[in-house]
């Protein structure tokens, strides 16, 4: 079985360290809660949102995303500090893997950052957390291109987008990392062919099972219905 597994919001905690630095750098968010919330709902009733303070405000929301990303990028092998988001599970996949004989990929679309390269810094990352020799792929196109390239017969994102790519342009089965409950998302994913977990852990689990071995046998399905959900269904 191949194996392509996503790093960040899958294995490697991003959105902490990405709060992290955002705090350092622009103070708490919502450091206006010593008003209650009843105050701060007077104070908008009696001065409402126009659409040009929302503008203002989404522009200072962009600048401050792209302020954060630009301190990202001037430190030093950014991508190794991150912590796990489920401590171990990386040496455990190693363990599975090398029992069960799946060839694993590491895909990951980050950004280039001061210091070594993002894929040897992703490699450190994950000697450390215990899987020696991985594979790193660094992509800039789709999931579903990569896929289907690497003839990956499972992938392991955090992302419905992802997810559905490899559907529509792969026969590799996605499993879909929903750590949080989200039953929306979650029953249209399934629609899609698309296996929820709710964490790598199960995702490890499930492809113990006997009937998890294979690709997806139902390709055609998926894709029309991927046609109807971007409401170009009767195709
Ligand atoms: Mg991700």
């Amino acid at each position: 079985m191949r194996i392509g597994i996503d790093l960040d919001g899958t294995l490697a905690d991003l959105a902490s360290a990405w709060r992290a630095i955002d705090e350092r750098l622009f103070g708490p968010r919502g450091t206006a809660s010593v008003a209650t919330q009843d105050e701060r709902d007077a104070d908008e009733a009696a001065t409402p949102t126009t659409g040009a303070t929302r503008l203002a405000g989404e522009r200072a929301e962009q600048r401050r995303r792209l302020e954060v990303w630009r301190a990202i990028r001037s430190t030093p092998d950014f991508w190794t500090t991150l912590e796990p988001l489920e401590p171990g599970v990386v040496r455990r996949l190693h363990t599975v893997a090398l029992e069960r004989r799946w060839e694993v990929f590491f895909l990951t679309q980050r950004p280039a950052t001061a210091g070594d390269t993002v894929q040897r810094q992703t490699q450190r990352w994950l000697v450390a957390q215990g899987f020696d020799q991985p594979s790193v792929l660094t992509l800039t196109g789709s999931r579903g291109a990569a896929a289907a390239a690497l003839y990956l017969d499972v992938l392991v994102d955090d992302l419905p987008r992802n997810c559905l790519d490899v559907v529509a342009e792969s026969r590799c089965r996605p499993f879909l990392v929903l750590p949080k409950p989200d039953e929306a998302t979650a029953a249209s994913a399934r629609r899609l062919d698309v296996t929820v977990v709710s964490s790598v852990g199960e995702a490890i689990d499930r492809l113990q099972e006997p009937e998890a071995v294979g690709g997806r046998t139902r390709s055609r399905r998926p894709v029309l219905s991927l046609a109807a959900l971007f409401g170009r269904g009767g195709e």
